[in-house]
């Protein structure tokens, strides 16, 4: 069965979020953690959380997926953003505990005039602050576009973070399909030589969700602007090939396409006609 849903709105809690994934025909979802433009997040609801576990497993519904605040930047030059950054994810990590099974992606960092390999030393440094043996959360690093001076525009440039990281095996890989064909991996025409690269590099066992997007900007051009499914450089039949690979196609899929939750319930429809069961 295709493991797909899109980004929701966490705004009213997670009972409402598991029922609006399956009025659109979803069957997992992405939401930020706390609003995106940072701040407080407000206290975990446990009765919201009891209530959204008991559904989630009466709708056979798959794990979720969490993201981070895209404001945390565990690779800031301030040092006073970096300390907000690592109290985020360790709050954000705590409260992850009482979902099970749900996983955490989050943008390594941008590493602004410091360059990559301080930024890269930086993430791990963080990483290594926050990481448990007792966690049961597995994060993922997701790949970028490598607009500006975003951390982790390359398959390498995350190698050389998990190869920084002690408890590297709480660590998972998120690819962003969208992100990937800015940085330059042609997933559109090569889709087996990108994985082939992936695999070499990071190790396919890494992976564990991918961001289902078109996008609205040519191979390599580093912009980060995601699209509709097939209105972009991607197309409908590279986005077919993707979610059947057999490398790819037990993984969980998450839309963040510019569209309302009725786009999203098409989407999802078109992705699940399209997968050969
Ligand atoms: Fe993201
Ligand atoms: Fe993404
Ligand atoms: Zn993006």
């Amino acid at each position: 069965m295709l493991k797909i849903g899109c980004h929701l709105s966490s705004s009213k809690g997670y009972l409402a979020m598991g029922r609006e994934a399956v009025r659109i025909g979803a069957n997992t979802f992405q939401f930020f953690t706390r609003n995106p433009r940072g701040g407080k997040a407000k206290p975990l609801d446990l009765e919201d959380v009891a209530a959204y576990n008991q559904f989630a497993k009466d709708q056979g519904l798959f794990p979720i997926l969490a993201h981070a605040p895209y404001t945390l930047n565990a690779c800031a030059a301030d040092e006073g953003l970096r300390t907000f950054a690592r109290e985020t994810m360790a709050d954000d990590l705590a409260r992850l505990e009482h979902i099970p099974g749900t996983m955490y992606n989050f943008h390594p960092g941008s590493h602004v005039k410091q360059g990559a390999q301080v930024g890269i030393q930086l993430i791990a440094d963080h990483l290594n602050a926050i990481l448990t043996p007792e966690l049961h959360t597995t994060v993922l690093l997701e790949t970028m576009a490598g607009k500006g001076s975003e951390v982790g525009r390359s398959f390498q440039e995350l190698r050389a973070i998990l190869d920084r990281v002690e408890l590297s095996e709480k660590l998972g890989i998120c690819l962003d399909t969208c992100h990937v064909s800015d940085g330059g991996y042609d997933v559109a025409n090569d889709l087996d030589g990108v994985l082939e690269e992936f695999d070499r590099v990071l190790g396919l066992s890494r992976l564990k969700a991918i961001h289902l997007n078109d996008s609205m900007n040519p191979l390599g051009s580093h912009k980060d602007r995601h699209q509709k499914l097939g209105e972009g450089t991607l197309g409908m039949e590279a986005l077919e090939r993707i979610v059947n690979h057999p490398a790819l196609r037990e993984l969980p899929f998450y839309l963040e396409t510019p569209n309302d939750l009725e786009g999203y319930a098409r989407e999802i429809a078109l992705m699940k006609r399209a997968y050969l069961e």
